[in-house]
């Protein structure tokens, strides 16, 4: 088969289209001939460089959130059935300790990630744990789904669980048109808050307004603090949707938050570490929530809203997979407002 390797940690250049052995398929796993798979800049990019906080083998292929058709499965796969369409969530699990088989599998103590600490979706064929499918529904696309499964359950945990949004509300979304920020924004937006889009450039702003976001603010030419506080009215913002963690905004990002604020937080690509300033935190009463998780059923219910319609994949461009290069150094240079999917089945 086809597929994107590493033989080496760097930049896009160690990414390499060749020709690969077709995976085997254990007995409990299944084929997946994939048809889309999405370029993520925290896991992918980590990973691709060797700065992921789990170790990568080498040769590797990326490639956390495949979706495709079932093409073979394993003697001990119950419930699929081949050409099923099929998204494979990344969080592997053992499937044998207590937290799997009380159902509790995301407190699985010897898990790995599919793309991370396996070979992943850059292929014309992935095998994954039979556990970790999820049935796509008929009226999404592949590319669809990946976006969708992919950082809308994540949103959903931030939003729903973290920060326990309520109606009115107003939010401010950090990387707006990112995959989780534009997923935290389509949530906030259907929770009936007023969500501040902030973006980094006039095509984020515009992709931020079709999502609903009420307002804009483009950090690279607004005081971002300065905005937010004339838009809110001096109050600030109940909530702050962080997932950037840029140091040389951070002060404008926490500054932003209102008497008895909410910061929550899953992914920092721009750093992440920042100066805290203590006094302000106690004396209005702020939280700051991290969040990197999904509600039990949130894959399903991310799919099912997208299916209704409710919710938007925000995809930017869809590339052949052996473009695989190209898309990393778009994402890298910040060029493309939305995500970008790979499409295994494209033609070159
Ligand atoms: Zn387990």
């Amino acid at each position: 088969m086809k597929a994107v390797v590493q033989h080496q940690f760097g930049g896009p250049e160690v990414l390499s289209y060749e020709d690969l052995p077709d995976p085997t398929c254990g007995a409990d796993e299944v084929i997946i001939d994939v048809e889309a798979v999405s370029i993520n800049r925290g896991l992918d990019f980590g990973a691709r460089r060797g700065s992921y906080n789990r170790p990568v083998a080498l040769p590797h292929v990326l490639g956390v959130d495949p979706s495709g058709m079932i093409s073979e499965m394993g003697s001990e796969v119950k419930g699929w059935a081949t050409g099923d369409r099929v998204w494979a969530d990344f969080f592997l699990t053992c499937g044998r300790c207590e937290a799997c088989k009380s159902g509790q599998s995301r407190a699985c103590t010897e898990t790995g990630m599919l793309g991370v600490t396996r070979h992943g979706g850059y292929a014309e064929r992935v095998a994954v744990p039979a556990r970790n499918l999820h049935r796509i529904p008929d009226r999404l696309s592949f590319a669809e789904a990946t976006v969708i499964a992919r950082h809308f359950p994540a949103a959903m945990y931030l939003i729903e669980e973290r920060a326990a949004i309520r109606r009115g509300e107003t939010v401010l979304i950090m990387g707006a048109m990112g995959g989780l920020g534009s997923a935290c924004l389509q949530l906030a937006k259907q929770a009936g808050a007023i969500v501040i889009a902030c973006v980094g450039s006039e095509q984020s702003a515009e992709g931020a307004t079709d999502l609903g976001a009420d307002y804009c603010v483009n950090y690279r030419e607004e005081e971002l603090l300065q905005r937010v506080l004339e838009i809110t009215d001096q109050r600030g913002v109940d909530i702050v949707c962080e997932n950037v963690g840029d140091p040389t905004i951070w002060k404008d990002v926490f500054g932003s938050l209102s008497m008895g604020g909410r910061l929550v937080t899953a992914g920092a690509h721009a750093g992440g570490i920042v100066e805290l300033d203590l006094h302000r935190l106690y004396l209005n009463r702020i939280s700051i929530l991290g969040g990197a998780g999904v509600p039990p059923d949130g894959i399903e219910r991310a799919l099912r809203l997208a299916e209704e319609g409710q919710i938007k994949a925000p995809i930017a461009k869809i590339l052949p997979l052996a473009q695989a290069k190209r898309g990393h150094q778009l994402v890298e240079a910040r060029q493309t407002p939305g995500k970008i999917v790979l499409a295994p089945k494209l033609s070159n």
